[in-house]
């Protein structure tokens, strides 16, 4: 008898997040205030996020618990299936088992609306009308859409102007949620018009919205502004992706050897990791090491090729300064399809834990991940999100590590989403047309010399 799909009773979803600040060996570097340079507290972020969200921003408590209407929302699709990719590994010939938790079931797409969902009703909870956010390849905006509409709350989201004209499909899910879509830069903020006033034709980019949205959000009292990765609280959220994936692999009676995510932000890497993470901080070496691997495009590597510094969030600067591998805040990664993945900084979570050497990262060209996510489609079914196939070229190149090894490990990682809003780009890779484009060395070179500089 083999099983190929793992599933948990409604009655089994987590009931808590996980905070992995609990089980640091090192405590994390704390946000900046970029004019005092001092650390930034709750008043600092008032003006952006509900209180409840700033002190689980900062929170130290290992288990923080969902709220009940919060995981009323979630029985809509979770628990989330884990499955078990008998087919992908035939079609390898690979001693290995491959895992993979699916987050594609929710009704967005991808695991972005674990986070939306509670931000959502937060900011609801806390009398908060309207949110404001940024979107690039859409698949957080129609998050963020989707909860404002179960939560009555005006959502106002600035879509990366490429995006925009490229992803009509995507906007008209926000628009049928109930949001409303800008493209940025916008004429709508001071930061948008000074980056129009320079260039008309601006592409824009997911620091420019962030801009946007985090200016409107400051001036206007009824609204806050949501972000969809990078942040503590994010990735607190998203944690509930691993815990269930640990008890699934406990009914697939396997433990992961390797445990492989994409790395945009940080959030669905840190969801599905940080769970096995703390269980292996707290064994004090008595538990199994895993090895984790983040997978990040080579067009946007922060992880592999940005330095560990303190830097804004966005393009404007007006946010506080963090601790992160960043590309330079100026830093506008070259086209290509998985915009998701296209920030120039990382969550200082995910970095910290690097730095700690707690994680490996590795980067991969677009084309030899779009290869990988049209195998697995063509084996497993499912077509990824382009930010996914990232997850899944990672994974095919352990198990293939691990058939040249003789190796049977299990392998597990997060298919964060799936690509139905993606298939111009995959219509393009199989007419040949995606181009593997270089980052620019010298745009690279200037952006990280820009790197605000901050007392030791
Ligand atoms: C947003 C997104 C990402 C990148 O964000 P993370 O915070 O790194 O998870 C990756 N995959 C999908 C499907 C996304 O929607």
């Amino acid at each position: 008898m083999t099983t190929t799909k793992f599933l948990l009773d409604e009655s089994r979803m987590p009931r808590h997040w996980y905070n992995i600040a609990a089980d640091l060996p090192v405590a994390l570097p704390p946000p900046l205030h970029p004019g005092t340079m001092q650390p930034v507290g709750p008043d600092d972020l008032a003006p952006l996020f509900p209180m409840e969200l700033i002190l689980q921003e900062v929170s130290t408590e290992r288990e923080v618990p969902i709220p009940e209407p919060v995981r009323e929302v979630f029985k809509l699709w979770r628990p989330a299936p884990l499955f078990r990719a008998h087919r992908l590994e035939k079609a390898l010939g690979t001693p290995a088992k491959i895992y993979y938790k699916y987050e594609g079931v929710s009704p967005a797409g991808s695991h972005k609306p674990n986070t939306a969902i509670p931000q959502a009703w937060y900011n609801a909870q806390a009398g908060i009308r309207k949110l404001t956010t940024e979107t690039g390849a859409g698949q957080w905006g129609s998050s963020l859409a989707f909860a404002g509409a179960l939560f009555d709350l005006d959502v106002k989201i600035f879509q990366v102007r490429v995006s925009y004209d490229q992803k009509p499909y995507r906007r008209a899910l926000m628009e049928t949620y109930g949001a409303t879509c800008v493209a940025s830069p916008s004429n709508e903020t001071n930061s948008g018009r000074a980056i129009l006033a320079e260039r008309p034709d601006h592409p824009g980019s997911l620091g420019i919205a962030i801009s946007e949205a985090v200016e409107v959000a400051a001036t206007h009292d009824d609204t806050k502004y949501a972000l969809g990765s990078v942040l503590n609280h994010v990735l607190l959220h998203q944690t509930i992706v691993g815990q269930e994936a640990m008890l699934q692999m406990e009914m697939a009676g396997d433990d992961p050897d390797v445990i492989v995510g994409c790395t945009g932000g940080g959030s669905n890497f840190a969801g599905i990791v940080f769970p096995f993470l703390g269980q292996q901080l707290r064994g004090g070496g008595k538990t199994k090491k895993r090895r984790i691997v983040a997978v990040e495009p080579a067009a946007c590597p922060s992880l592999t090729r940005g330095k560990y510094a303190y830097d804004f969030g966005d393009t404007s600067h007006l946010t506080p300064l963090v601790k992160m591998h960043t590309l330079g805040s100026t830093f506008t990664p070259p086209g290509f399809h998985a915009g998701g993945l296209r920030y120039h900084g990382m969550a200082p979570l995910v970095s910290h834990l690097k730095q700690l050497d707690l994680i490996e990262a590795t980067a991969y060209t677009q084309n030899e991940c779009f290869a990988a996510g049209v195998l697995f489609g063509r084996t497993e079914g499912i077509v990824p999100a382009p930010e996914a196939n990232h997850a899944v070229k990672g994974a095919i190149v352990e198990a293939l590590r691990c058939k040249a090894e003789g190796r049977s490990e299990v392998i597990l990682f997060n298919l964060c989403g799936h690509g139905h809003f993606d298939m111009a780009a995959y219509s393009n890779f199989h007419a040949g047309k995606l181009v593997d484009q270089q980052y620019d060395e010298k745009e690279l070179a200037m952006a990280l010399a820009g790197l605000p500089s901050v007392p030791a």
